[in-house]
């Protein structure tokens, strides 16, 4: 391809609204285009590396035996309204009516349509285990796009499905998805870790996460330095420090004005943060919920989501508080009705607690559960913290920032019960299929390669997923023993099967080895009367910088081994 044909427009300056590197980069390279929130339009350029990226998952899901199909973005909306999910999507699907006035939404993701094939395709057991896989768009009413292509309204994954007929079936279908994930994250060069993640509320298993570190994520993944432990923040386990331990005292009831929060009441009462415990309010699925835990703790809302087995939960805010008949800063759980009340373990096997007294400015000491009061459900409900101790081994947990690449997940049989999905066992007995899934997001991956492949110059491209291979900078191609050169070296990288970018614009050469050094294939040659004189072409490595002249003859095997070491 020659530059001179080619449709691109690149930046000497990112744009303002563009903070991460990645984000910055593909509008300076001309990769992108913003439409509108959360909408992007590839160039040429771009959509070479998407396909190259979509390639490599293509071929390690097909290596791992998994048949790709192809199912529609449109979804009725019958099916969705059938897994219960229209309702718990909330405002993220996109729905809309054909002109029968029938409902249909956009699918964000397709775990009820695979079920649908499958309930129609699976019979026996002779059928399984199969593992279904797609790279279609997705469409997710995101509230907040962000980040350039991290978090889109339309975007493509590559979702994969299986289906076994028990769980440990279940546990090879998904080790293989996770190796694949593995080798696909390796070829497009982007450092990832698997974490254990959470797994929602419907029931499935295991759940990980492949994480790439880095300060611009949104995630907070918790690790442990001593022995490997990773995890979510909002599924990480820990070590809660051990309870003050004493023989259980009298309740009884102290003045304490002004002490509203855990700090200021400790600090009154001149006891540790583990000697109180905390009162946390929430409104679950239209009800209020009082919450318990040791003063020394916070609340995890998505273990706490989990536990309630609940669709929709935020904070209760004051007037809320106060609605509900309790007393911001004195509540406590003693005495209290007409309402559910979770308390963490922390509270439960903790001997004479100060909590509130659910009266202003009192609160009760040498609380104890079971003798002063009951939770309604005890459970961990606890959010673990940069800090606290692995839940494996006592080490201080790490915290780290993360962008989530990909996810694999244990999911059972949740889909299969409410969507059909059944086979007949030896015996003829039916069941339920045991279902896996397994996602990567191809636009957030193309972000990740940037955010892991650049320097202060431009991307740095790993070889397999460069939209080309070579980027030749000719100059003074009014000269005809340049323009022959050009020529015969085209020809003889395209007869060697490289990709062959040509910059052959009438600039000079100073802007063409920055919008070289801007769009980061992995090899440079410059070709050149002066490159001539000295017997070939100017050979220069993106990533390292490393020059050489190379003569015409020798050139086509050291640019395969330039590409290969790089892969
Ligand atoms: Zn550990």
């Amino acid at each position: 391809m020659r530059m001179s044909k080619l449709l691109l427009k690149t930046l000497r300056e990112p744009p303002s609204e563009a903070e991460l590197p990645s984000h910055q980069l593909l509008l300076r390279a001309g990769l992108v285009m913003p439409l509108a929130a959360g909408l992007y339009c590839f160039t040429p350029l771009g959509w070479r590396v998407f396909r190259r990226i979509e390639n490599i998952i293509r071929e390690e899901m097909d290596r791992s035996g998994a048949q790709e199909v192809h199912l529609p973005a449109l979804h009725p909306i019958e099916l969705w309204e059938q897994s219960g999910r229209a309702e718990a999507m909330g405002d993220t699907l996109f729905r809309l009516r054909d002109r029968k006035e029938r409902g249909f939404a956009l699918g964000p993701t397709h775990e009820e349509v695979i079920s649908f094939m499958a309930a129609r395709t699976l019979q026996s057991y002779r059928d399984l285990p199969v593992t279904l896989y797609q790279i279609q768009t997705k469409f997710r009413d995101e509230p907040r796009p962000r980040g350039g292509l991290i978090r889109l309204r339309e975007f493509t994954m590559k979702d994969a499905y299986s289906f076994d007929a028990g769980w440990d079936e279940l546990d090879r279908s998904y080790q293989q998805a996770f190796d694949a994930y593995v080798r696909i994250f390796e070829r497009a060069g982007v450092p990832v870790i698997p974490v254990a993640a959470d797994s929602g509320a419907i029931g499935g298993k295991d759940s990980q996460e492949f994480v790439f570190l880095s300060e611009n994520g949104e995630d907070e993944v918790l690790l442990c330095p001593g022995c490997g432990y990773a995890a979510n923040a909002e599924k990480a386990d820990f070590r809660r420090p051990p309870p003050i331990a004493s023989e259980p005292k009298p309740i009884e009831k102290v003045a304490t004005p002004g002490q509203k929060t855990i700090a200021d009441l400790a600090r009154f009462l001149s006891v540790d943060e583990r000697q109180t415990a905390k009162a946390v309010f929430y409104r679950v699925d239209g009800k209020p919920v009082f919450v318990a835990i040791r003063g020394d703790l916070d609340v995890n809302e998505v273990k706490l989501k989990n536990a309630l087995k609940a669709k929709d939960l935020t904070a209760m805010d004051e007037a809320g508080v106060r609605a509900a008949g309790l007393v911001a800063g004195s509540a406590g759980a003693v005495g209290l009705t007409g309402m559910t009340i979770v308390a963490d373990p922390s509270v439960v096997d903790a001997p004479n607690l100060v909590a509130g007294a659910n009266e202003d400015g009192f609160h009760l000491v040498n609380v104890n559960y079971g003798r002063d009061w009951q939770a309604s459900l005890v459970a961990d409900i606890a959010l673990a913290r940069k800090g606290d101790s692995c839940p494996n081994c006592g080490e201080a947990l790490d915290a780290r920032r993360g962008m989530e690449m990909g996810h694999v997940f244990k999911l059972g049989t949740i889909y299969a019960e409410t969507m059909g999905v059944n086979f007949l066992d030896e015996a003829g007995e039916r069941h339920p299929a045991v279902m896996g899934c397994y996602g990567i997001g191809v636009e957030r991956m193309l972000a990740a390669v940037i955010e892991a492949n650049h320097d202060g110059n431009g991307i740095t491209w790993p070889a397999e997923v460069a939209p080309y291979d070579v980027h030749i900078v000719a100059l003074n191609l009014d000269q005809d023993a340049v323009a022959a050169a050009l020529d015969e070296v085209e020809q003889a990288l395209s007869d060697g099967g490289f990709s062959v970018l040509t910059d052959d614009r009438p600039d000079s050469a100073g802007i063409k080895f920055k919008d070289a050094d801007l769009l980061g294939m992995p090899v440079r040659l410059t070709l050149s009367p002066r490159s001539l004189e000295k017997g070939g072409v100017e050979l220069r490595v993106r990533r390292s910088g490393e020059t050489e002249i190379v003569p015409l003859a020798g050139l086509i095997s050291r640019v395969g081994t330039l590409l290969s070491d790089d892969s």
